[in-house]
């Protein structure tokens, strides 16, 4: 058993531990993180990339609400559900439902608006910092609605996301064309973000901000903490080989921060919104930018030297394995933009941390600021992660 001490251990080395640890380090502070796998592997390697600050919406709604049973209860719609998971997601889905009432969407609608308000240009900030400013791409991001209602019934968000100030421009069909030349005709219309910058390799960036990390003097323990406990000094983390004293701790394991809260003593409804990519490698790529049709609930995202198709949402546990039929469901409405997509090179399912209200969790624990939460991300995990290193380090300092 490998004995270390330490001032901030961070648990999980996803882009919010990585990030996080790398700010305490850059605010003076010793710092040891601790991931089983290649840092970055997890959700935070297989996103689509974009740099979401559009994304004020959470994923529970009251139109969600309307139709959740139909969405759910299709394996083919953007949303689904395993059956074999529901006794152990109800309570999630429970408060899921609450959370999607309209009072409570729209307060949640405020919080997530707040935390994303600065979030690119803390990303090009911290792109620059690390030198992953090249991995960037600044061409905006696109909604696709395939038809007239469908364009119709986005008003409300539309007018909610120019409540926030949100850049954003309704294009017509004519104008989709314009921009996407290589996208097939859609009938409703478009949904332009300018200003929205994306990342055109998320496992690169991942690899940068290791080396980055490394560098400014992160002691990174391939390993994973299986008991943490408080002690009257501090925080101490088991591992398989290691035990690690800290003075404090970060709690950032993405889907799987559940069970090291409850060992703390708190009870916290994170679970997770599986997500799936498909990947075409190619030289010349059918889209220009991040581009969303917005009813399969995926993004075409262009990628280097690839093209990536990721999204959906499968509430499916973090033990079961990858669900071919989503895959499946994704390739075929893919083809439906783009026939002619051959055999995907590659795939890949990830577990996004995910709250019911989509609002992550950023603050002490309840026993105290010995041990801060910085979990349950869900669809926006890159997007906030500069901003939540920045609340975490501010926790600890106080
Ligand atoms: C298909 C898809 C598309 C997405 N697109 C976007 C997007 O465009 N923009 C955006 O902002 N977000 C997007 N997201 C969400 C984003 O990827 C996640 O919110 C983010 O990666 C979460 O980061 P994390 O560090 O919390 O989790 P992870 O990246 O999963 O990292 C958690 C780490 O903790 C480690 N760990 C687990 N248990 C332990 C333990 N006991 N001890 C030590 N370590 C442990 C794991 O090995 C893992 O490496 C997308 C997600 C998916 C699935």
């Amino acid at each position: 058993m490998n004995k270390l001490t330490t001032d901030i251990a961070v648990i999980g080395g996803g882009v919010i531990g990585v990030a996080t640890a790398l700010r305490l380090r850059a605010d003076g502070r010793d710092v040891v993180l601790i991931e089983p796998n290649k840092p970055g592997s997890g959700a935070s390697y297989g996103n689509a990339g974009t740099i979401a600050d559009y994304a004020i919406i959470p994923v529970g709604t009251p139109a969600v609400l309307k139709n959740l049973a139909a969405l759910l209860l299709n394996s083919d719609s953007p949303l689904s559900i395993r059956k074999a998971a529901l006794p152990t997601l109800f309570p999630w889905l429970v408060r899921f439902a609450y959370e999607s009432l309209p009072h409570r969407y729209r307060d949640n609608t405020s919080r997530i608006a707040d935390l994303l308000s600065d979030a690119s240009s803390e990303w090009l900030e911290l792109a620059a910092e690390i030198g992953a400013s090249d991995l960037l791409s600044a061409k905006g991001c696109l909604y696709l609605y395939q038809t007239p209602e469908a364009f119709k019934a986005a008003a409300s968000d539309v007018e909610l996301r120019r409540n926030y100030g949100i850049g954003q421009q309704l294009l017509t069909p004519e104008e989709v064309q314009s921009l996407e030349p290589r996208l097939p005709q859609v009938h409703g219309g478009g949904l332009f973000f300018p200003k929205a910058i994306n990342f055109t390799d998320p496992g690169q960036v991942m690899s940068v901000m290791e080396a980055a990390a490394r560098q400014a003097g992160v002691e990174f323990v391939r390993d994973s903490v299986t008991t943490i406990l408080r002690q009257r000094n501090g925080v101490r983390m088991l591992a398989s080989a290691h035990s690690i004293h800290a003075r404090a701790a970060v709690i950032a394991a993405g889907a799987h921060s559940r069970g090291l809260a409850l060992q703390l003593g708190e009870r916290v409804l994170l679970d997770t919104e599986r997500g799936y990519h498909l990947e075409f490698d190619m030289e010349t790529l059918p889209v220009e930018r991040p581009v969303c049709p917005t009813h399969h609930g995926f993004y075409f995202c262009p990628m280097r030297g690839r093209l990536r198709v990721a999204g959906t949402v499968e509430l499916g546990g973090i033990t079961a394995p990858s669900n071919p039929r989503r895959l499946q469901v994704l390739l075929a409405n893919a083809r439906r933009i783009f026939p002619t997509l051959g055999e995907p090179s590659r795939s890949w399912m990830g577990f996004r941390p995910s709250m019911p209200d989509s609002v992550p969790v950023i603050r002490p624990s309840k026993g105290g600021r010995d041990v801060v939460f910085a979990f349950g991300h869900g669809h926006i995990g890159l997007t906030l992660a500069p901003r939540t290193a920045r609340m975490v380090s501010s926790i600890l300092a106080a």
